[in-house]
């Protein structure tokens, strides 16, 4: 007999479609897989290079649980670097990838029945997390019209004295909202005021558009980055999914118990990718600034023929990350229809807008060529007239 604990967990939406959808590649299939929420650049060579050199050199054996000191420092570098955030690698934990961080932070923060603010749409796995750690996700809605942001007004409205965490996203999957400073501060003195953590997911920091800034919510104040875990790592950036390396900071004693967490469930994250990561770090502005390039034009591409589709399906122009979130209310479907009849009707892969807490959207991941991008929305585009 399963617990009710693992009752209660659905399957990821994302990775369940994503992996159905090469299947179906493998099979010979035509699909256009708008799913994967992973990079399709190749991992950059020095990293690859710095991986197959630790595995020469032997490097292959247990780790220090929250990663090796080297890899810590450069952690540390760049948060003050990129970030303007003062840690030492006391506050920092290094895991198997940037959900791993996450997973861990809330099984640390959350006690049965304590309640997590999650603004709607929320990337699939926040709500599992919480509820495997006994907690209480509790939906914050946005809307479309408010560039799906939350703000201190909506927030209040949802605190009870059983708050304990807000899940933050910037920039977001699946809609990529970008949370400006003026927004962010505001949220930070909401936080403060009610002495509320916040888990910051800064996962798609690098990818950002239209010359936008990232901003880390813990640089605001001393006061503010006492309550923040801030969450980033290497998957997206750095088109190292398959490597699992994410990371944290936090405060020594939060860092602590996730280090004892660690202790007793995976151990330290592989070495090898460990060692691969610290190369990453010597990758420059240039690079980063190229792949924002192709994701921008190829977000700019889509939404001027989703702009042709008008009525049928609407979106939000993303500002960050590779996702763009369209309505399609005006098509009468619900989002699990409109993608299982997609994928059949017209071998086109997107993840609906359900798990994502939103059933009249889909998501559309634009992490794959051009080439691919123009056939898919051919198809999308035939597909509709026909309705
Ligand atoms: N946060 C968000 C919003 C994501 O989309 C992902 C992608 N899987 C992650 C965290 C976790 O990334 P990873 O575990 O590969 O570092
Ligand atoms: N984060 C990606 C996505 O949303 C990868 C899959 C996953 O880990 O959920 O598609």
């Amino acid at each position: 007999m399963l617990s009710k604990r693992a009752k209660e967990v659905s399957p990821s939406a994302t990775l369940q479609i994503t992996a159905s959808a090469s299947r179906m590649v493998k099979e010979g299939k035509d699909v256009v897989a708008f799913g994967a929420g992973e990079p399709d650049f190749d991992t950059p060579v020095v990293i690859k290079e710095a991986g197959i050199k630790a595995i020469q050199a032997g490097f292959t054996k247990y780790t220090p649980t929250s990663g090796i000191p080297e890899l810590k420092e450069a952690i540390v570098k760049k948060l003050k670097d990129d970030n303007s955030l003062a840690y030492t690698s006391s506050n920092i934990i290094v895991s198997c990838g940037a959900k791993h961080s996450i997973y861990n932070a809330i099984q640390v923060l959350i006690d049965d029945g304590d309640e997590v603010l999650i603004p709607v749409p929320f990337w699939v796995s926040y709500p599992e997390m919480v509820k495997l750690a006994g907690g209480k996700p509790v939906f914050v809605p946005t809307s479309s019209k408010e560039d799906f942001k939350v703000n201190p007004a909506i927030l209040e409205r949802h605190l009870t004295k059983k708050t304990k965490v807000l899940v933050l996203n910037s920039p977001s999957n699946p809609c990529g909202v970008v949370y400006r400073a003026n927004e962010l501060s505001a949220i930070a003195d909401l936080c403060v005021k009610h002495n509320i953590y916040c888990i910051s997911d800064e996962i798609y920091e690098k990818i950002i558009f239209d010359g936008l800034k990232h901003v880390s919510i813990a640089s605001f104040s001393d006061a503010i980055k006492k309550l923040t875990v801030t969450v980033n790592g290497f998957s997206k950036s750095y088109s190292m999914t398959g490597w699992r390396l994410g990371y944290l900071a936090a405060e020594p004693e939060i860092a602590a118990a996730i280090s004892n967490l660690q202790d007793h469930s995976t151990s330290n994250p592989s070495s090898i990718t460990q060692r691969a990561a610290l190369a990453a770090f010597s990758l420059d502005e240039k690079f980063f600034s190229d792949i924002r390039n192709i994701f921008q034009e190829r977000r700019d591409y889509i939404i001027s023929r989703l702009d042709k589709m008008k009525g049928k399906i609407g979106y939000k122009k993303p500002e960050g990350a590779f996702y763009i979130f369209c309505d399609i209310s005006g098509t009468k479907m619900d989002s699990f229809t409109f993608a299982k009849r997609l994928l059949e009707e017209k071998l086109v892969a997107l993840i609906p807008g359900e798990p994502f807490g939103c059933d009249d959207y889909v998501r559309l991941s634009f992490a794959t060529s051009m080439e691919k991008i123009k056939k898919g929305l051919d198809r999308i585009e035939e597909w509709l007239v026909k309705l």
